[in-house]
């Protein structure tokens, strides 16, 4: 890819890491028209979130975890509804006039039971889920509105829906961030980029593809990750299928965007376990019990950095310990996959559950 992007993003990213920290987050947004924001609601401005950001896995490897969400965002565009281009019609005013105005009792009304306030172009969530206290700071310093504020409030209740289950299950081994921050910015890498607990979205990406909410699950996933190293997985391509298999389990609204623009590609596409999104919901679904998560042993051995990436058939043997799978090569388990009907019946949800959901009742399984 696009060194260039890459580090222009990664520049805009280190540089608008803490919304409370405005002598940095004041840079020019290309167009130079902030965003106006109504506080209609009463504001607590007294405290912003600390937004620290540490490079990650995802950071090392921007190039895997960009190029892949284009990879699945153009490979499901082909099936995309064709509401796009009306969206996109529709908003054609709003985004040639600049920024919208939003109104922020929208996101009080839009998220029952989280605490919102705005202070300096962000828009500051606190939540309690699972147990934890999370955060979300959305930075709009470089929204320029072509991401329609009913959009930005959904991406907010996908936060809230997905993240807290995710870092349930996996965050909590790897002390994956509680407070995190989703900028919508009209400039850098699109569609969109992880850096520890910062999250880029293009502001034209929603705007051009409606549908596509689930990228954030994927990038959210990468948050979780809280820093995976590809020296340390077996393909460093694992970092983004992992945040395929989470966008695919913990797909916002069980799935009403994700499974009409989103597929789970079969072995026939995919070919190999560096490039399949279906084998880890494939080994999830049918080889984790209630008291052996096998897909949790997997991230906590990428998490651990336990074994280099000539080492995994010894990693494997970790991961498969206690479970059917016991003694089994990954290449048999492999086998096994792509012989299945599992590996190959539609996830497709345009019109209703898809094939492989209708069979396969994946995402009941799972908290
Ligand atoms: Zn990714």
């Amino acid at each position: 890819m696009k060194k260039e992007h890459l580090l222009a993003a990664l520049l805009t990213a280190a540089m608008l890491t803490s919304c409370g920290s405005r002598t940095v987050s004041q840079t020019s947004s290309e167009s130079g028209v902030p965003p106006t924001v109504v506080t209609a609601s009463s504001a607590d401005s007294s405290e912003p979130a600390s937004a620290e950001t540490t490079v990650t896995d995802s950071a090392k490897n921007p190039e895997n975890s960009t190029v892949t969400t284009e990879n699945n965002t153009s490979a499901d565009s082909s099936g995309a509804p064709s509401a796009q281009n009306d969206y996109s019609e529709e908003n054609s005013e709003l985004s040639s006039d600049g920024p919208s105005l939003i109104d922020i009792s929208i996101f009080s009304e839009g998220l029952p039971g989280i605490s919102v306030s705005y202070d300096n172009s962000c828009v500051y969530e606190y939540g309690s889920a699972k147990g934890f206290d999370f955060t979300l700071v959305l930075d709009l310093d470089k929204w320029e509105g072509n991401t329609s504020p009913e959009q930005l409030v959904t991406a907010s209740q996908l936060f809230w829906e997905c993240y807290p289950r995710m870092y349930t299950r996996f965050g909590t081994t790897s002390g994956a961030p509680k407070d995190v921050t989703l900028a919508v910015e009209n400039e850098g890498y699109s569609p969109a980029y992880t850096m520890g607990d910062f999250v880029h979205l293009h502001d034209e990406w929603l705007r051009d593809y409606p549908e596509d909410f689930d990228c954030l699950t994927h990038e959210f996933a990468h948050v979780i990750q809280n820093g995976w190293d590809g020296e340390f997985c077996e393909y460093s391509d694992y970092i983004e299928r992992f945040a395929d298999f989470c966008r695919y389990e913990y797909a916002f609204r069980s799935g009403a965007f994700n499974d009409s623009n989103w597929t789970l590609w079969t072995p026939d596409y995919e070919g190999d376990l560096a490039s399949s999104n279906r084998f880890f919901v494939w080994l999830d679904y049918t080889y984790s019990t209630p008291s052996k998560d096998i897909m949790l042993d997997f991230f906590r051995v990428c998490y651990e950095q336990s074994y280099p990436s000539d080492q995994w058939d010894s990693a494997w043997q970790e991961i498969f310990s206690g479970t059917a799978l016991e003694g089994r090569s990954i290449s048999d388990v492999w086998d096994e996959f792509a012989s299945s009907d599992f590996a190959y019946l539609s996830s497709d949800g345009t019109y209703g559950t898809s094939e492989l959901l209708s069979t396969y009742d994946i995402r009941s399984k799972i908290a």
